[in-house]
């Protein structure tokens, strides 16, 4: 029952606008005419979010048709719009009449509008959420080895919803954040009430889909009883929620209606245990419905009554031999014997006369046979009866149900965040707007649950405003470049989701965008060699990067030859450093070791390698960042891990000898005398 409307406008609307269809990837879009004509946007969501495209009506979409649909469907957030709302409002209505049309049923949840602009949640392109696996992997599309996965310990659907929403966008203001992050501070320092909260959340139902088919009209009786547990549960909930005294929390605990009145009124009229369809009966409990219960007790006992009315009959009439009996002809009769004819009263209507005797009827009887024969048939539709006014009854209580299903949403997504937190040893970032960025013994959270045979590494991270505000990291393949570069744009994200980070400790200066360029490639369109979607990717972020963003560049430049490659890689290094062109925080990683130079030309760049040690003709990988550049790559040994035919390896080896001595240059290059301390000291 949630509507969220948002509008672009300006230079950027369309990279926005993906992006914004990105993170909702949506099944259907319902487009206007405009948008229909728009062939990219409709290519981005049939091919890139395999989202299908519908062509709305003109007229639907029509300023005042649609305005006004849109003002009789919702009771709240029409008021105070900025004036770009209006495309959003319009858009709604549109949607609106599209809905009522193909859905062909109540949609009177749908009560609330709620319009949002840009610098509430952090933008995240489709490229970044895939490099950084905020979901799901980028090789297998798997939940497991996601942030997601690690994160996501939600006891109930719609906390893990709200959690995933989290996840997806991240929060920009200092103050929201804070909000979260006290919160799960608080739920972190109670463990007994956590895991009270946690075990009142066990296996407490969707209420937000129950809800939403209750208001469809398609809930049956199960819904109902699922409801009803899992409004039972609410008390309890709230209950450990006001131990809190966190603003949050206390918040979450008024929100949080226990709805003793819906769950008590579905707990008397819905049986425990209801059948599945609901034209059936044996949906409304004994006792709930005299009519019920009567009709009920006929079909029972059709016998058992027929029975009483022939005593009843016998004592008025004082016939000793009446006997009421049941043929197919005329259904059930009063029998007489010819002994006691004089005293058949005068309402008997004679129907048959036998040998010894006759058959009567009497409107009672036909009435009460009438009954027996229908019961089943009347009691069927007065339970379906029943039921559906309750249905509708909860249906116009969708509103406080709603609500409190997003609060306990929020509990178990603030809880699943606090119990990873102590189960991970993640600590509470200090998040403001110093703009810088200091992590302290910062794990990447998935790869660190995922080393079977090793223990993850910690690495320390700094980068300031000024000083040390572009890292160019080299280091051997396999060294950990990536795995450390991605490390540091997830702690910063899970710092502006309100999350504990996994580190010793973090200091986290907010920045508005993440922006990535990491190894292989999307699919994007067919037609695109690598290296042109790779300067795709960097065109695009050095455009709309500013210097509040943290860019993480892996290995520009080498889809192609070596030289255009590096003097790719040395402009684009540069253009991000200086701060009168870009100036953002940028960890670079690069095989190019010739960038390391630029540590002493460029101001606000350092340069970091991962250390590596030497036994011999092996090397043993130390996974520790370190200052300084690498000295060379070890891509010959890297590749004799891998297995390569010894034949190969010792044939490289001797070409990378022979080049070096042709070019004059020395591609092992003498190792500093810091490196060296730092590496022996390892
Ligand atoms: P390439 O230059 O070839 O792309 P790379 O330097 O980017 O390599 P990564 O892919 O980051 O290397 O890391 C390689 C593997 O090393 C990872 O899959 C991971 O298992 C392990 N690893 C990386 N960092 C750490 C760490 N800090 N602690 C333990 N293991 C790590």
């Amino acid at each position: 029952g949630e509507v969220s409307a948002t509008a672009f406008s300006g230079r950027d609307w369309q990279e926005h606008l993906f992006n914004e269809l990105g993170r909702f990837a949506p099944r259907e879009a319902v487009l206007d005419t405009a948008a229909w004509e728009d062939v990219e946007l409709r290519e981005f969501l049939r091919l890139r979010l395999d989202c299908r495209c519908e062509l709305g009506r003109e007229e639907d979409f029509a300023p005042d048709r649609a305005m006004e649909t849109a003002r009789k469907q919702f009771r709240t957030g029409l008021e105070d719009l900025p004036g770009e709302a209006e495309a959003a409002v319009r858009a709604c209505g549109g949607l609106l009449i599209y809905l009522y049309e193909t859905q062909k049923t109540d949609l009177s949840h749908l009560t609330a509008f709620r319009y949002y602009t840009g610098g509430e949640f952090m933008e995240l392109d489709l490229t970044a959420r895939r490099n950084l696996e905020l979901t799901e992997t980028m090789r297998g599309k798997e939940k497991k080895g996601s942030l997601l996965w690690v994160l996501d310990k939600t006891k109930t659907p719609m906390g893990g919803r709200m959690l995933r929403s989290w996840l997806e966008r991240p929060l920009l203001s200092v103050t929201d954040i804070d909000r979260r992050s006290s919160a799960v501070a608080a739920l972190v320092d109670d463990t007994i009430r956590r895991e009270e909260l946690i075990a009142g959340m066990t296996g407490l139902g969707d209420m937000e889909r129950l809800i939403g088919r209750i208001v469809y009209g398609t809930a049956g009786g199960r819904d109902l009883t699922s409801l009803r547990a899992a409004m039972e549960k609410l008390p309890n909930l709230k209950e450990q929620l006001s131990g809190f005294s966190d603003r949050r929390l206390t918040e979450l605990t008024a929100e949080l209606d226990t709805l003793d009145d819906i769950s008590g009124d579905i707990a008397a009229a819905i049986c425990d245990e209801p059948p599945f369809s609901v034209r059936e009966g044996s949906i409304i409990r004994d006792g709930f419905n005299e009519e019920v219960d009567r009709l009920r007790h006929i079909l029972k006992s059709g016998k058992g009554v027929m029975a009483e009315m022939e005593a009843k009959e016998k004592e008025k009439t004082g016939i000793r031999t009446l006997k009421i009996g049941y043929n197919k002809v005329f259904g059930y009769y009063i029998e007489v014997s010819n002994a006691f004819k004089e005293q058949v009263p005068e309402t008997y209507i004679r129907k048959q006369t036998l040998v010894n005797g006759e058959r009567f009827i009497t409107q009672e009887l036909k009435d009460l046979e009438h009954e027996i024969l229908t019961a089943s048939e009347r009691v069927v539709a007065l339970e379906y009866e029943l039921f559906s006014a309750l249905r509708q009854q909860i249906a116009d209580n969708a509103g406080r149900i709603q609500k409190t299903a997003a609060a306990v949403a929020e509990c178990d997504a603030l809880c699943s965040f606090a119990s990873v937190a102590v189960h991970n040893n993640f600590c509470r970032p200090e998040v403001d707007e110093s703009g810088v960025i200091e992590i302290r013994e910062g794990r990447h959270p998935v790869v660190e649950k995922v080393l079977k045979d090793s223990l993850f590494v910690p690495n320390d991270t700094f980068m300031g405003e000024k000083e040390e505000r572009v890292a160019i990291i080299t280091g051997p393949n396999m060294a950990g470049k990536s795995t450390y570069m991605r490390q540091v744009a997830l702690i910063v994200l899970m710092a502006q989701m309100g999350s504990f980070v996994p580190a010793k400790y973090a200091h986290i200066g907010v920045v508005d965008r993440i922006f990535t360029r990491i190894g292989a490639s999307d699919d994007l369109s067919a037609g695109q060699s690598t290296f042109m979607v790779e300067m795709t990717e960097v065109s695009d972020i050095l455009h709309q990067a500013t210097k509040n963003s943290l860019l993480i560049l892996d290995e520009i430049g080498r889809g192609t030859s070596t030289f255009d490659g590096m003097a790719i890689a040395r402009a684009v290094l540069e253009y991000c450093a200086d701060k009168k062109t870009l100036g953002a925080k940028t960890l670079f990683a690069t095989h190019y070791h010739e960038l390391t130079e630029m540590e002493n030309t460029l101001p606000g760049t350092v340069n970091y390698n991962i250390a590596v040690k030497r036994r011999g003709e092996d090397i043993i990988f130390l996974r520790k960042i370190i200052p300084g550049g690498a000295d060379r790559s070890y891509g010959i040994e890297v590749a004799k891990l891998a297995g390569l035919p010894e034949k190969v390896v010792q044939r490289a080896k001797v070409i990378l000898k022979e080049l070096e001595d042709e070019n004059g240059v020395q591609y092992v290059a003498a190792r500093k005398e810091t490196d060296q301390v730092s590496l022996d000291a390892m």
